[in-house]
């Protein structure tokens, strides 16, 4: 069975990098019948925060992302330390004391020398008398993660396809800090064992965590997941801009957008397939391929995700909206306003104009005559579904106005403005009453 897994850190709110992660691992599970799992990385108590773990499960419940189980890492802390023991066993850990400016100054040398900035493994050459030591000075050790340099690092990515580490070309990593805290990327691989993750989808900027946790996996005694990393999320400018970076879930839900608009974007953006606005997950799921994906940046325009929410907002119907919409628009009026909608809040306007008050429009001396002639017909016409015809055939008989100058004035006159849904359903929506009062006001 397929297992896949989001991890976010509480440390802030999800943005749309985040969602993107998230929701191209919910389909992947969702596609293959398989669970999709949500892991709060939480073993930093300094940074992690309650608040943003709720918001993480409000906002994915919004997105429809609701994940099928739930483990936080500060739960699982010994799990983390039985895996510890088991390396410590196995030689794959080693003790370390420098401090973070001795091993910056390392760095800067390394560099300028022109060569990688890798740890140089000093600690292992301490001994046993060495540690003692540092024991009675009061200096707790930190822990490194031992990579096998003669064992060869490589996976074939779902997305970037084969990939080859040298392991000297990789820093042992820290694992563990001198207070006994985990730093991410062991208690990551010993969640992905315990989980059953069977395939890791992420960020790019992780291929190089890959390398190293792929060799914890094998010290461990266990099959690593298939991975696949895929290329960043950019603004439409080229990079992400920083409101952009930090637009949360939040923030598009209160600019009144749909999630399936967000989704059907985010799920198709930077893989060769065209971005088609679909309303269910299940469709989205149906189409994901990540044999579809690009190395090259995916792109996501604001201007694209409102016209993507507009083609959604057009197939929406009146039972998905009613609760949304303003006391007493029914379905006529939904179905009638719905295709001049990009967000489907903006029905509100469209019901205060067919209900509400208007400001009578500016009209000229000549069209203030055409409209009175239009309040006269309005009042002596059948008034059924086909008002707004029999009301403009009228007009053209006794004025020969026709085209624009018959219908605009009247429009303007009976909607306050000059463009909107489809005249023949908006006017028995007016009704006759309110429609004689606009002509008249206007006239
Ligand atoms: N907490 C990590 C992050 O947000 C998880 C990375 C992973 O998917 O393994 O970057």
């Amino acid at each position: 069975m397929t297992v896949t897994r989001f991890a976010p850190s509480p440390t802030g709110r999800l943005h749309v990098g985040n969602i993107r992660t998230a929701l191209h691992n919910c389909l992947l599970a969702r596609q293959a019948g398989g669970r999709f799992l949500l892991r709060i990385d939480d073993t930093d108590p300094e940074r992690s925060e309650e608040q943003y773990v709720e918001a993480i499960r409000r906002d994915l419940a919004w997105l429809g992302l609701a994940p099928d189980g739930e483990e936080r890492q500060s739960t699982r802390l010994a799990l983390y330390d039985a895996a510890f023991e088991k390396l410590q066993a196995s030689g794959r850990v080693y003790r370390c004391y420098e401090t973070a400016q001795e091993l910056e100054l390392r760095r800067k040398v390394l560099l300028g020398r022109g060569l990688p900035p890798i740890y140089d493994r000093a600690a292992l050459a301490l001994t046993e008398a060495d540690h003692a030591e540092k024991a009675a000075q009061g200096i707790a050790p930190h822990w490194r993660f031992l990579i096998d340099r003669d064992e060869p690092i490589a996976w074939d990515d779902g997305i970037r396809g084969a990939q080859k580490f040298e392991g000297d070309r990789l820093s042992d990593p820290v694992i563990r800090r001198a207070d006994g805290s985990w730093l991410y990327m062991l208690p990551s691989a010993v969640d992905d064992i315990d989980m059953g993750v069977t395939n890791v989808l992420r960020g790019e900027d992780h291929v190089s965590n890959t390398a190293v946790q792929l060799q914890m996996f094998t010290a461990l005694g266990a099959t690593p997941p298939a991975f696949a990393h895929e290329a960043l999320l950019t603004g439409s400018e080229g990079k992400l801009s920083k409101r952009l970076g930090s637009l949360g879930v939040d923030a598009f839900r209160e600019q009144g957008l749909e999630a399936m608009a967000l989704n059907s974007l985010l799920a198709r953006i930077g893989t060769s397939q065209p971005v088609v606005a679909e309303t269910s997950m299940a469709a989205l799921a149906e189409g994901f391929d990540l044999s579809t994906f690009g190395r090259a940046p995916a792109r996501f325009d604001e201007a694209e995700l409102l016209r993507i929410n507009a083609q959604i907002v057009h197939q929406m119907d009146y039972a998905e909206v009613c609760g949304l919409l303003p006391e007493g628009m029914d379905e006529a009026a939904w179905l009638t306003v719905r295709p001049n909608l990009e967000k489907a809040s903006e029905a509100q306007e469209w019901w205060q104009v067919i209900a509400g008050d208007l400001a009578a429009p500016v009209l000229t001396e000549e069209d203030r005559a055409f409209v009175a002639a239009a309040a006269q017909a309005a009042g002596v016409m059948t008034w059924d579904a086909d008002a707004w015809k029999t009301l403009t055939a009228m007009l053209k008989d006794s004025t020969g106005r026709k085209g624009k100058a018959l219908f605009l004035p009247l429009r303007l006159a009976l909607t306050g403005i000059d463009h909107g849904p489809d005249m023949n359903a908006l006017l028995p929506l007016i009704g006759r009453e309110r429609a004689i009062e606009r002509l008249t006001a206007a006239a």
